[in-house]
Parts: C-alpha cells; sequence; structure tokens
C-alpha cells in the first residue's frame, strides 16, 4: 500500500467522530422468527423481533403476523403501543367498544392502559409493525384470551 492511500485511509476512519454510533439495518430474514406463544395468542401468529429498546426509543420494534382466526389474548401497554399495519386485514377492539377493522397502510395508537386486542380477521391474514413502549422493564399486561364469541361479535 503507498502512503497516499493509507493516508486515505486514515482520513476516512478519523472522519468518523470518536463515540459515534452506527446506523443499524436489520436485513430482512436476518432475525428469528418464532410462533406466538399459545400463553398469548390464539390460533397461529407469528412474530419477529426486529429491535430491542434502547436510550432513545425505549420501546420495542416487531413484526407479527396472523393467520385467519388469530388475535392476541386481551392485554394493556403501560406506555402504549403503535401499530403499522403491513399487509392484509385485521380486527382490533377496545374494552366496551365494538370490534373494528384495520387494513394494511393502516396507522394505530393503543393509549397506556387501554385494554385491547389485535389480530386478523376470520377470513384474512393479517400482519403488523408493532412499536410497544416501556415503562420501566414492561412493554405489555397480558389478560385472559380473547372468546371465540368475543371474538366473532360484530
Ligand atoms: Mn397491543
Amino acid at each position: 500500500m503507498n502512503k497516499k492511500i493509507v493516508a486515505a485511509t486514515l482520513g476516512v476512519l478519523s472522519a468518523t467522530p470518536a463515540g459515534a454510533q452506527t446506523i443499524e439495518i436489520v436485513a430482512n430474514g436476518s432475525p428469528k422468527s418464532a410462533p406466538g406463544s399459545s400463553q398469548y395468542f390464539g390460533g397461529h401468529a407469528v412474530v419477529t423481533p426486529l429491535l430491542a429498546p434502547n436510550e432513545t426509543t425505549k420501546a420495542s420494534l416487531g413484526l407479527v403476523t396472523f393467520s385467519p382466526g388469530a388475535r392476541t389474548a386481551w392485554h394493556t401497554h403501560p406506555a402504549g403501543q403503535l401499530l403499522i399495519v403491513s399487509a392484509g386485514q385485521g380486527w382490533l377492539q377496545q374494552e366496551g367498544q365494538e370490534r373494528r377493522t384495520i387494513n394494511a397502510g393502516d396507522v394505530v395508537w393503543i393509549p397506556a392502559g387501554v385494554k385491547h386486542w389485535h389480530g386478523a380477521t376470520a377470513t384474512s391474514p393479517m400482519s403488523h409493525y408493532a412499536m410497544t413502549y416501556f415503562a420501566g422493564d414492561k412493554n405489555v399486561d397480558w389478560m385472559e384470551q380473547v372468546a371465540d364469541k368475543q371474538y366473532e361479535a360484530p
């Protein structure tokens, strides 16, 4: 290696400020997907963890894909949850309200402490990204499963 190349290489290296962090790309297909626990999901769901919380976001990001008929159990989030529906059509319900339909492209904000469930419709799969915010070391409180009668009620 001649002196010019060495100098150029050092120049590139020293252009990164000391202590600067590096942008992270989570490549599609690199995180390990796993079936959603039957303790927290009814039916078949696949969960792909994408990003762990950090000092700035204090939230985890995951992709959840629900087969038709699949849904979460009832639950709350101590600091809220952002859902970005990326494929298909799903249902979500807030306790005490009617079930609502969500479609690919919809964005949903679930405020802290609001009891709810989300999932596919009975006939369509649904995928959503879920950004789930932490209060301390917790981002969800799981409750009872959604009974078929509740799930199917229009
Ligand atoms: Mn939720």
